[in-house]
C-alpha cells in the first residue's frame, strides 16, 4: 500500500487503486455519485471530482441526495454549498419513507435502506447513469462480511464493484480499500463540515456490535482489515464445507 504524508493523497490512491484493480470507471461513464451529507459519501464526491480531471477514460457525475423524513434543512444547505464549490452538479430526491410505512408497520433501517436504494436505481435507469457510486469503505465491507456470516450464515459481503444483471448499470465503491480513519483525517484536513447522522432511528445495533467486535479483534489494525478483505477473494473452496 502507498505511504504518503497527507490523508487527501492517501485517500485519493487508495481508490485510485481500488477503481483501476475493479476497472470501476469506463469512457463515457456516466456516474450517480449517492451523497448523505456525511462524511463517506462527501469524500467520495469530492474524490470523483477531483480524479474527473486527469482520470484517463472521461466521465460525467451527477450527486443525488436522497432527502429522507429525517433530513434537517440545515444539512442540505450545507451540502449544496460543499458541493457547489467543488463543481458538482447536484440533484436532491424526497423520498418519505415515513409515509410509505404500511399500517401497523415500525419504522427500521432495512425498510429505509430499501427505500432509498429502490429509487436511486430507478432515478439512475430513468436518466441514463451507468454507475452509481456508493462510499462504503473497508470497515463497512469487513463488518458487512462478519453480520452475513453471524446473523444469515453466509458468506457474503459488499463486492467493490457489481454489475445488475438485468439492467445496464453498476455499482462502485470506490472508496472500498479505505479504512475509516483515513476518511476521517481526510475531512478534518479538508476541514468541511460533513453532517453526522440525527435520524432518531439510528439504531442500526447489530452494525454497532459488529464494528465494537471487529475493533475487538483487529485492534483497529489497517493491516488487518486488509486481510480480511482480501480473504473475500482468496477462498480455498476444498477447506469449506
Ligand atoms: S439510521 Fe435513519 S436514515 Fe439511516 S437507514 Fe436507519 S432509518 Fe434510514
Amino acid at each position: 500500500m502507498p505511504s504518503v504524508k497527507n490523508a487527501e493523497t492517501l485517500v485519493a490512491k487508495l481508490s485510485e487503486i481500488a477503481m483501476r484493480r475493479y476497472s470501476m470507471i469506463e469512457e463515457g461513464d456516466r456516474v450517480l455519485v449517492a451523497v448523505s451529507g456525511g462524511k463517506d459519501s462527501m469524500t467520495l464526491a469530492h474524490d470523483l471530482a477531483m480524479k474527473r480531471k486527469w482520470w484517463p477514460v472521461r466521465y460525467e457525475m451527477l450527486a443525488l441526495h436522497i432527502v429522507t423524513d429525517f433530513a434537517p434543512e440545515s444539512n442540505q444547505r450545507q451540502l449544496a454549498d460543499l458541493l457547489g464549490s467543488w463543481n458538482i452538479p447536484h440533484v436532491a430526491l424526497e423520498v418519505p419513507v415515513i409515509g410509505r410505512l404500511k399500517e401497523g408497520r415500525a419504522m427500521n433501517c432495512y425498510w429505509c435502506a430499501t427505500q432509498r436504494r429502490t429509487e436511486l436505481i430507478r432515478y439512475a435507469l430513468a436518466e441514463g447513469f451507468t454507475k452509481i457510486a456508493l462510499g462504503h469503505h473497508l470497515d463497512d465491507i469487513v463488518e458487512t462480511l462478519f453480520m452475513n456470516m453471524l446473523y444469515k450464515g453466509e458468506m457474503s459481503g459488499m463486492a467493490p464493484m457489481v454489475r445488475y444483471v438485468k439492467y445496464p448499470l453498476a455499482v462502485i465503491r470506490p472508496l472500498a480499500l479505505c479504512d475509516e480513519t483515513q476518511i476521517r483525517a481526510f475531512v478534518e484536513e479538508k476541514g468541511f463540515g460533513a453532517s453526522t447522522s440525527v435520524c432518531p432511528y439510528d439504531a442500526d445495533s447489530r452494525r454497532k456490535v459488529m464494528r465494537a467486535k471487529l475493533r475487538e479483534l483487529t485492534g483497529g489494525s489497517i493491516e488487518l482489515k486488509r486481510n480480511i478483505f482480501d480473504s473475500m477473494s482468496h477462498v480455498n473452496p476444498e477447506y469449506l464445507a
